[in-house]
């Protein structure tokens, strides 16, 4: 789809290392991380400056050339990489800078390549923390966690990237800058554009500088993983844990995640679960002395229940891995089809047990293994021995999602995997205004065609 001539063009405005077309060199933005989703990139460019995104997106936007934005390329549903139509990679690995936090409105500015780690390392210096935690922490980037809005392990106490944003500056197709940074902590002033940003998956602008949000660090912090003889009876405690003023994660594995970590680990699970059930990790952050409140909890739980508590740091850490571990172990046996789902919490276990049923009939290649941020109700269903294009299970799973009144994607978006899917679970109306909204910010359709909707042109 790029000229030549654009190539040429962008090599001129961009500078040494900032435009690869060697194939050897392009090689590594074309597949995405779970290895369903490949195209060859024609051209990766790599600004260095906001005014340098503009440029590019002004020249992308009179060549008629399709973007796709590209941050850490750990996003899970295929919206970060190249496809058929769209194949001018916009990288934005080289803008990383991370400011000084100020202390008095408890912020900093990050740019959108910067890491969630760099990002957690500048809050930590400074005797803060940054809200939203993630496994692939060290690689995914601010501009693309605004993107996807990610909710990670802690939103159950802190919410997804939404809630962490004070202000954002982004680039939109036409090469004009959207907000600015540092902003205000309140501002009412019109239309929430940052908030419309957020989740827009690279369609509506192109993020450049974030203004984020920090929270005081906890002065103590306690782990308990919990093996339940069923799933229904990991679930029926969601109720207790929720009363614990202190809880900031209760994340799920079922019994074929773990034990698939285990093998990928090399190592025992701490906890026992019976095939066919599953554990919680359980984590509590507040006050000095505030684990005692996660092991009262825990106490009340009944003999039934195997337990293992952390409440130093590096233990805590060894517990966390278990729950970490799933994706990368999941992908160490295959290419999975990642399903990322809400259903109501306390229909988790019934749920399951239909998935299960469902996936019976799918053949006996189809190996389902699920885990997820439990107390959001939000399940990663993984699965795994399905050929990557064929969506007929997929289908079948999201339609059940529906049925539960369920959400088809819970923190990692809707990107090219569940762009037939979207209408289960919203209707014509909001469609059809979501059209309209992308229609009004990028007429020609140059960011990122094809996800969130099917066709190129809204
Ligand atoms: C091991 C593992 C664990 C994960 N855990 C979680 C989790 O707990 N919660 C969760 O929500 N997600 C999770 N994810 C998914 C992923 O990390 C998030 O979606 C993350 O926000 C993606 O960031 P990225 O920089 O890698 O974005 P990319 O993968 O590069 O891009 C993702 C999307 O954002 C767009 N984009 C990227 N950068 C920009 C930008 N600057 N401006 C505009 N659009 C942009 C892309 O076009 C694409 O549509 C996990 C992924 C892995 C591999």
């Amino acid at each position: 789809v790029a000229s030549a001539d654009l190539a040429a063009h962008l090599a001129r405005i961009l500078g040494p290392g900032g435009l690869i077309t060697d194939q050897a060199l392009t090689s590594s933005y074309e597949t995405d991380w779970t290895g369903r989703w490949h195209h060859r990139a024609a051209l990766v460019a790599r600004p260095r400056t906001t005014e340098e995104v503009s440029t590019v997106l002004r020249e992308c936007r009179q060549t008629s050339t399709p973007v796709v934005p590209q941050g850490g390329n750990t996003g899970l549903v295929g919206g970060g990489v190249p496809r058929e139509g769209c194949d001018v990679v916009l990288g934005l690995g080289l803008m990383t800078s991370v400011s000084r936090p100020d202390l008095t409105d408890m912020s900093l500015v990050a740019e959108a390549g910067a890491s969630l780690a760099s990002v957690q390392a500048a809050a930590a210096s400074v005797g803060l923390e940054f809200g939203v935690d993630l496994a692939a922490r060290d690689t995914a980037t601010v501009g693309g966690m605004v993107a996807t809005n990610a909710g990670g392990t802690h939103f159950l106490r802190n919410g997804a990237m939404r809630e962490q944003v004070i202000a954002l500056e982004a680039v939109t197709a036409d090469g004009s800058v959207l907000g600015a940074v540092p902003g205000l902590s309140k501002d009412n002033t019109g239309y929430d554009l940052a908030s419309l940003v957020c989740g827009s998956e690279g369609t509506l602008a192109v993020v450049t500088r974030v203004h984020l949000r920090l929270l005081p660090s906890p002065e103590e912090r306690a782990v308990a993983l919990l093996g339940f003889p069923t799933v229904s009876d990991a679930i029926a405690v969601l109720p207790a844990l929720r009363g614990v003023p202190e809880l900031s994660a209760v994340e799920f594995l079922d019994s074929h995640a773990l034990r698939l970590v285990a093998s990928h680990l090399r190592s025992t699970p701490p906890v026992r679960t019976a095939d066919g059930g599953g554990c919680l990790l359980v984590e509590v952050a507040g006050p000095s002395g505030c684990s005692e409140n996660l092991l009262d909890a825990v106490a009340v739980l009944g003999s039934g229940v195997d337990t293992a508590i952390a409440t130093d740091h590096l233990s805590a850490r060894r517990l966390w891995r278990w729950r970490d571990s799933a994706p990368d172990a999941i992908s160490a046996v295959g290419t999975p089809h990642k399903l990322d789902v809400t259903v109501p919490p306390g229909r988790i276990a019934e749920f399951e047990g239909d998935l299960r049923a469902l996936l019976a009939h799918a053949g006996p290649q189809a190996t389902v293994l699920v885990f997820g941020h439990a107390a959001d109700g939000n399940l990663h269903v993984n699965l795994l021995g399905l050929s990557p294009q064929d969506d007929t299970v997929d289908a079948e799973v999201l339609g059940l999602v529906a049925r539960y009144g369920g959400s088809i994607s819970a923190e990692h978006g809707i990107g090219v995997a569940k762009r037939d899917f979207l209408s289960l679970t919203r209707s014509a109306r909001d469609i059809d205004l979501m059209r309209r909204i992308k229609q009004a910010l990028d007429p020609a359709g140059i960011l990122n065609p094809g996800v969130i909707f099917a066709s190129s042109i809204p």
